[in-house]
Order: structure tokens, then C-alpha cells, then sequence
């Protein structure tokens, strides 16, 4: 049912009333009668649409950039990025590994105004990490004090210009393979009034992004064009298949959080990935915004070593729900990146 309907409905319907040949109280009163079927049926049509309505955050990983070698990639990869997002309307959070941030006072100075760059376009910052340690890699001692040693500066940077800072990212997605490890992140976290961001969208950038780069090694411009063309044909795929698990746990659509990264592929093609997603009835909203919803108030009972998503990890602990029918990204991306992607299988 669709509001034209109902618009089409409310305008002829009166008119049958007021041409009757009924008494005029009769009439008064019949029109009140469907003056409140009417509101009562524009109330139903719409009812629809709003819980159609496909929400989606966006969330970029790893600033200032994934490689912080090249001042000029840097640079070009934050205007590609913040340029994308400002023209879809998008408010993300970038997550910082403040050790990229370097000890050289006149890169560590440019750096740090890239961060602000995000901040100044609206964004808001988060804690990735200083050194991007995995708690199910390195020792616990260690996993906690790089949370801490990435905290000031995002932290710092956010409250010069009075933005929320609020938001942690868990490197690769991992979150601790025991209860005792994941309670010392969590204890870690509450003190200083972070909460874990889940992800439920992870297209796997990173790995298109290497095929990228080494496409581009090469000089040959249709590959690059041609790992862009897979990369957002994988992410609509890998969208449209956390649509269907939120539907099997939820009943229904749930908004959704996206996961990218500061990298070259990214930042060249963010524009296009957009326009997909806003193709697929997509509203951008913040991260707080999403993380309003039920789903994210479920405790994450996943203690495995794979970088899950949130709905995955969900999945888990419920009977009868698969999670090994996600799409795989193609072979021959892998074989271009030169890495296999471990992570796609639970
Ligand atoms: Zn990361």
C-alpha cells in the first residue's frame, strides 16, 4: 500500500458522503465518521513506510589513513573521503590509532590536522587503538594500555571543538577470546565512558584495497576500475545478506553500521558506494543513532578468535541460524591482494 493510494482515497471519499440525501446531522456526523477512517487510514498506510525506512551509519577506520607513509596519500584520501561524505549527507565516526600519529613534532603536527579536518566537517572521532593490537594476539597487559595510549588525543582533539567523544572500535574486529579478558576491556572502557561500536557491515575494503593498490602498481587502470567494479558489487551483496540474518534474528530491519577504512580504493570510491546504498532506500544516520536500537542492547556472549559482525556474533548463540552463507569475495581479488581473507570464515 503506498501513500498515493491513500491520498487517492482520502480525496474521493468524502465527496460520496456530502452528495448523499441523508438528514444534515446524519451528515455532520458521518463526516466526522470518516474523517476519522480517513485519519485512521492514513495513520495505517504510513505506518508501513516508516518501518521500511533502511537506516544505515557510517564508520572509517584506522585514521589518519591506513598508511600514514605518504603526506600526499594522506591528504588526498581525507578530501576523498570527507568530500564523498559531505555530499551524501553522511555524519560518520572515524576511529583513531593515535600511534600512526608518529614522535616527528612536523608530521605528527600534520596528522593531527587531518583529524581535526573530520572533526571541523562534523564527524565525530572515536578510539581504534593507539598500535591497532589485538587482545587475542598480544598480551592482556599490553591490549589495555593500547586502548589507553590512544585515548587522549581523539579524546583531546573532540572536546576542543565540544563534539561527543563516546565511541571504541575493537582492532579486527576482535573482542577477546575468554570472559576474564573481555570483562578487563569492558572495565577499561567504562572508566573511561567508551562503548564498543559493533559492526554490522564489513565489506572487507582492506583486502579489496590491497588488490587495488597492486593493480595500480602495475599502471593498468581497468584493473583498478575493475577491483572498484567488485568491491561494490561485494558490499551491496554482503548488505544485502545482513539484511536477510537481521530478518531471520530480528523480524525485521535493523540499522545497520558500516565498516571502512582510510585507504586509497576507499577514498576513490566512497562517492559510488554511497550512491548504492541510497539506491537501496538507504537514510544515513550517526552511529548514536543506530546503536538506539534494541539489537545492540544484546549482550555479545561471541568469544571466538574471528572478527565477526554483530549479527554473526548474535547468530552464534541462536539455534538453527546460519552464518556460514555470507558471500565470499571473489577469488581473484585475493589472488591480486596477495592475501587470503580468513576472516569471512567463522
Ligand atoms: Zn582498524
Amino acid at each position: 500500500m503506498t501513500s498515493t493510494s491513500a491520498v487517492a482515497f482520502g480525496a474521493s471519499f468524502p465527496t460520496q458522503f456530502t452528495t448523499s440525501t441523508t438528514p444534515a446531522r446524519c451528515r455532520s456526523k458521518d463526516r466526522r465518521v470518516v474523517q476519522w477512517l480517513i485519519a485512521v487510514w492514513l495513520l495505517l498506510s504510513a505506518a508501513p513506510l516508516a518501518s521500511q525506512e533502511r537506516r544505515i551509519a557510517v564508520t572509517i577506520d584506522d585514521l589518519p589513513a591506513v598508511s600514514v607513509a605518504d603526506t600526499a596519500e594522506v591528504t588526498f584520501i581525507t578530501t576523498m573521503l570527507l568530500e564523498a561524505l559531505e555530499a551524501h549527507g553522511v555524519t560518520a565516526v572515524g576511529f583513531v590509532n593515535a600511534g600512526k600519529l608518529g614522535d616527528d613534532p612536523t608530521l605528527r603536527g600534520i596528522r593531527i590536522d587531518v583529524l581535526r579536518r573530520w572533526l571541523a566537517a562534523d564527524h565525530a572521532l572515536g578510539n581504534h587503538t593507539a598500535f591497532h593490537l589485538s587482545p587475542n594476539d598480544v598480551p592482556l597487559t599490553a591490549s589495555l594500555a593500547d586502548i589507553t595510549a590512544g585515548d587522549s588525543v581523539p579524546r583531546a582533539l573532540s572536546a576542543e571543538v565540544g563534539r561527543p567523544y563516546r565511541w571504541f572500535r575493537q582492532p579486527y574486529l576482535h573482542g577477546g577470546t575468554t570472559d576474564s579478558v573481555r570483562t578487563s576491556i569492558d572495565s577499561v572502557l567504562s572508566s573511561l565512558e567508551l562503548r564498543t561500536s559493533p559492526v554490522t557491515v564489513d565489506p572487507k575494503d582492506w583486502l579489496f584495497a590491497a588488490a587495488w593498490r597492486n593493480a595500480a602498481a602495475t599502471g593498468n587502470a581497468s584493473g583498478t576500475k575493475g577491483v572498484e567494479k567488485a568491491f561494490l558489487d561485494y558490499a551491496e551483496a554482503v548488505l544485502a545478506y545482513h539484511e536477510r540474518l537481521a530478518k531471520t534474528l530480528t523480524g525485521g530491519a535493523i540499522p545497520h553500521v558500516l565498516l571502512l577504512h582510510a585507504n586509497p580504493m576507499t577514498a576513490v570510491v566512497l562517492d559510488r558506494l554511497l550512491a548504492r546504498i541510497h539506491e537501496r532506500r538507504y537514510a544515513f544516520v550517526s552511529l548514536d543513532e543506530a546503536m538506539q536500537d534494541p539489537v545492540y542492547a544484546r549482550p555479545d556472549q561471541y568469544r571466538g578468535a574471528v572478527g565477526l559482525a554483530w549479527l554473526q556474533r548474535q547468530a552464534m548463540y541462536q539455534r538453527g541460524v546460519r552464518i556460514d552463507d555470507n558471500p565470499l569475495p571473489p577469488a581473484w581479488i585475493e589472488a591480486l591482494a596477495g592475501v587470503s581473507d580468513a576472516t569471512v570464515h567463522p
